[in-house]
């Protein structure tokens, strides 16, 4: 008897099914912005910044609402081409160019350098977008344990001596908030002839003397060729940018697929990124406040005996382990208030679910209070 073909309604239910008994079904919350947000990234507290409003207004005014055509048509705009320069001095390089998103960012730079014979070397711990870069490429991502320079450099010395090689890693790892080594990372790939590449996503306008991140002015192109930088975090917006040697942005240009087929980003929002930029510039107290306020944060969770890693960033995980203690310990807190996230797998190995907190330059002490003695009263009231 011939079999019939699985029925979609079942694969999907089975899919759920197994999801749910994981305790990994995902929910969308609808943001209120009455809660205490401590889940995002709108680390300087740019997003809902009135100036960037109007900027942006005003650029959808003269602009219009939308691009009407990807960047190699017509939908490269003065706008753009204005963000691109002001990003790459920020960062000091030759050139940037711009992304509608950081996860295509990383998908198009990925494509567009590699190919089934690169040998591409991963942290473990990088971000989504890069490792499925590296599979659109059709490469195979060799990942080296997580900040282990030792490992990356024996995984670089056993490779093929003729094969390209590319070392790409998160610069401040985006579920644990600690930093990459950069100099370290470039002098290793540089002595095994390898490009390096780094998304800066969440240390771009956060960390460095200029809000340029944990590479920026600190790291030219010779130790960093390619350099990722998202704008929906810090920089309170949305998109993103590669930035690097002119033949690097060429090259993109030419066969980045994710830049050449999609429609330009909305000139408002690169209106209200120049002005975004313009704050950062004239208000380095915002990077001042967020510091301030993660020292108090960690000062206090300590003196509560809290799971803290040792993370200097905004991000500050608190790891309890399984999904269940994640998802009612966010609970608890949305309870009071409070928005956390609860990160489980597959966004971080197996058994190291966490909350995921973020602190911001515009949290004031009072916010931070409410926060930590939630946190106070969470671990003897939830048993198991
Ligand atoms: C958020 C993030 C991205 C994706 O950026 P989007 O602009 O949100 O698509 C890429 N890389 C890292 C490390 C991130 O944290």
């Amino acid at each position: 008897m011939a079999s019939s073909p699985q029925a979609w309604p079942q694969r999907l239910a089975d899919a759920a099914t197994w999801r749910r008994a994981q305790g990994l079904w995902r929910e969308r919350l609808t943001s209120t912005r009455g809660m205490l947000d401590f889940a995002g990234n709108d680390y300087l507290g740019l997003a809902a910044d009135p100036r960037l409003a109007k900027a942006q207004a005003a650029g959808a005014r003269r602009l219009g609402a939308g691009a009407g055509a990807s960047h190699l048509v017509s939908g490269h705009l003065e706008v753009h081409e204005a963000l691109e320069r002001r990003l790459a001095e920020l960062v000091g390089r030759p050139r940037a160019l711009l992304f509608s998103t950081g996860y295509m960012a990383n998908l198009g730079t990925l494509q567009a350098l590699c190919d089934s014979e690169t040998q591409v070397f991963q942290d473990r711990l990088n971000h989504a977008s890069l490792l499925d870069g590296a599979k659109l490429a059709g490469a195979r991502s060799r990942r080296f344990h997580h900040r282990d320079l030792d490992d990356l450099d024996r995984l670089l010395a056993r490779a093929p001596s003729e094969a390209a090689r590319l070392v790409v890693s998160d610069g401040v790892f985006s579920m644990d908030g600690d930093v990459a080594n950069i100099g370290g990372l470039a002098e290793i790939s540089a002595r095994h002839g390898a490009w390096l590449m780094i998304d800066d996503a969440h240390g771009l306008g956060v960390l460095g003397a200029h809000g340029d991140g944990c590479v920026g002015r600190a790291h030219g192109v010779e130790h960093v060729a390619v350099l990722v930088g998202t704008l929906g975090k810090a920089l309170g917006t949305g998109g993103a940018f590669v930035a690097g040697s002119e033949a690097l942005i060429e090259h993109l240009i030419q066969f980045a697929r994710p830049y050449v087929y999609t429609t330009a980003q909305p000139p408002g929002v690169a209106a209200a990124t120049l002005a975004a930029l313009d704050v950062i510039a004239a208000e380095p107290e915002r990077r001042e406040r967020l510091r301030d306020n993660i020292a108090y944060f960690r000062h206090e969770a300590a003196r509560l005996d809290l799971p803290l890693t040792d993370s200097f960033t905004p991000i500050q995980p608190l790891v309890l382990g399984e999904s269940e203690a994640a998802l009612r310990w966010a609970g608890r807190l949305r309870e009071a208030g409070l928005q956390v996230g609860a990160i489980r797998p597959p966004t971080v190995p197996r058994g190291e679910a966490r909350l995921r907190i973020t602190l911001r330059a515009t949290h004031d002490r009072e916010c931070l209070d409410r926060l930590l003695e939630a946190l106070a009263r969470l671990p003897g009231e939830i048993t198991r």
